[in-house]
């Protein structure tokens, strides 16, 4: 099974992609964590791609499909992996498509977890986290009260130095940049679109009843 996980900011991706990982044992591929790991190798490539994060650039599509193609040449991966923050734009997503036929293999399907615009933002800025027990809240979505909270209100924190406009222009680009690659996949039928708005673990049941249902 190889999946892609697509899903704004504040939709709780990385929650479900790490849910998926476990239930169906993948290997998770976020290209963040392939720079991070080339760097700190510090290979030929990780010496290029420190140059150019510290010159302040954005690393290109050649160096991304790169690093893709080495998850494809180790054994480890094979027909089992999901990508989450990959592909950013159709020209990764061209190259992914490549690859995959290369080496002979195929995407079971792409998820994408859909958030209105307003709920991101609650989301995000409502966060509150308590110092003293590590609870996390939500002022909007999950407050805390009496009943399912001890400390009191003085240890609650904002986690997220976010401003409003800030999460709204990330979400803005975000919906604007993955249009044309859900798209792309949509064409290819692969595209399953899931509400996000949900709580966590219903909306992990509806990933899992998908894949159970491809995984034939
Ligand atoms: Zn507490």
């Amino acid at each position: 099974m190889n999946l892609i996980i697509f899903g704004p900011p504040g939709a709780g991706k990385g929650t479900q992609a790490d849910k998926i990982v476990t239930e169906f044992n993948l290997n998770k591929i976020s290209t963040g964590d392939l720079l991070r790991d080339e760097i700190s190798k510090n290979t030929t490539l990780g010496k290029e791609i420190k140059k150019i994060i510290d010159k302040g650039s954005f690393v290109t599509d050649e160096t991304i499909n790169n690093l893709i193609k080495k998850i494809f040449s180790n054994n480890e991966n094979h027909n089992r992996l999901i990508f989450d923050g990959y592909p950013r734009n159709l020209n990764q997503t061209k190259n992914l498509d490549h690859l995959l036929k290369k080496n002979k293999q195929s995407l079971t399907c792409v998820l994408s977890l859909n958030v209105p615009e307003d709920v991101v933002v609650k989301r995000i800025l409502g966060r509150q986290v308590c110092t003293k027990c590590s609870l996390i809240f939500n002022k909007f979505f999950n407050p805390s009260n009496k009943k399912n909270h001890n400390c009191g209100e003085q240890f609650l924190t904002t986690r997220s130095d976010d401003k409003e406009e800030v999460i709204i222009k990330r979400y803005k680009t975000y919906i604007i940049e993955t249009l044309p690659i859900l798209n792309f996949y949509k064409n290819l039928d692969l595209l399953y679109e899931i509400d996000g708005i949900k709580d966590i673990d219903s909306i992990y049941k509806e990933i899992r009843q998908i894949l159970h249902s491809l995984d034939g």
